[in-house]
């Protein structure tokens, strides 16, 4: 396996000269476009890394997903979809549009920025701080790695240039979406956005939702319904805008963050971390997706 992934790798490194790092948050243009890394996470316990696997990103949009679990396991699948749809969007991550066209106001669905926000605002805590140290908690949970934390430069860049976040919590308060101080809210989400991890951080991630809801020592963390709920809205949802062809050219659940990352989960199989700063036009790591097609060709991963 660590051969093949080798391989991989290699083979795909190239991709990364066609693409750009993130530059709307600027510390965010500081990674390096060339680095190319995966871990894959086995069920049964093993894990295999090659490249910049031990490189560490910001978890950027892949938070979406470990919000969502902790929204779920704090209010219930039925209240949180009560407040935010399960339907793909053609827009970008950041669209404000579809929040005034759709007759709910609900945001279309937790893994665009507005639904996200939205999955913020139903974490349990008395203060924003509470809330958020709930979410480092967790994440440190479900990786394994009690290290994990925020990278500061990055929170605060993302504080200081995120006005169209803030556009859209507000339009959000305004329509009766979200409730409470809407840069309380704000603040949580961006600091979840600026957690610092690597590729066998986020790999975990993707094994517990492969494994189901149970983790690598057998603890439940959260139900296999949720996670059946979860991983279906990664399918449609997670590649941002090109979730589409994501799921008609690799077909495994996946989310992408814009610091690079992108986590997936291969049902009943492995969890898979992969990291490559350099991003296609939607805001996909364009050498990482390269990198999962090969993967899913190699040993047969879509689930479709
Ligand atoms: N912090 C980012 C933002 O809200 C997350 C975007 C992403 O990874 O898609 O702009």
């Amino acid at each position: 396996m660590k051969k093949v992934l080798e391989n991989i790798i290699e083979k795909n490194r190239e991709w990364s000269k066609r693409g750009e790092v993130a530059s709307y948050i600027p510390e965010l243009a500081k990674a390096n476009p060339n680095a190319l890394g995966i871990c894959v996470t086995t069920l049964d316990g093993e894990e295999y890394f090659a490249g910049d696997y031990d490189s560490k990103f910001t978890i950027q949009s892949i938070s979406k997903v470990v919000t969502l679990m902790l929204a779920i396991l704090d209010n219930g699948t039925e209240y949180v979809f009560s407040k935010i749809g399960m339907e793909p969007t053609e827009s970008a991550f950041n669209s404000i549009v579809n929040l005034e066209n759709n007759k709910q106001k609900k945001p279309l669905n937790p893994m665009i920025n507005a639904g996200a926000i939205a999955t913020v605002s139903l974490i349990s805590g008395e203060t924003a701080e509470e809330k958020f140290n709930r979410i480092l908690k967790f994440t440190r949970k479900i990786t394994g790695n009690d290290t994990i934390d925020v990278n500061n430069n990055v929170y605060l860049c993302e504080k200081a240039t995120g006005d169209r976040n803030r556009a859209l919590a507000y339009f959000m308060k305004g329509n009766g979406i979200i409730q409470g101080d809407v840069e309380d809210i704000l603040d949580v989400y961006f600091k979840a956005c600026s957690m610092e991890v690597t590729c066998r951080d986020i790999s975990r991630i993707g094994a517990l939702l492969a494994n189901a809801g149970v983790l690598l020592n057998n603890e439940r963390v959260i139900s296999r319904e949720a996670c059946r709920i979860i991983k279906t809205i990664m399918v449609t949802c997670g590649m941002y805008d090109a979730s589409g062809k994501f799921a008609v050219h690799i077909g495994i659940p996946a989310k992408s963050g814009v610091g690079g990352g992108i986590m997936a989960a291969v049902p009943r199989r492995m969890g898979i971390g992969v990291l490559g700063p350099s991003l296609d036009h939607k805001g996909n790591s364009i050498a990482g997706i390269k990198v999962l097609e090969s993967l899913s060709q190699e040993f047969d991963l879509s689930i479709f």
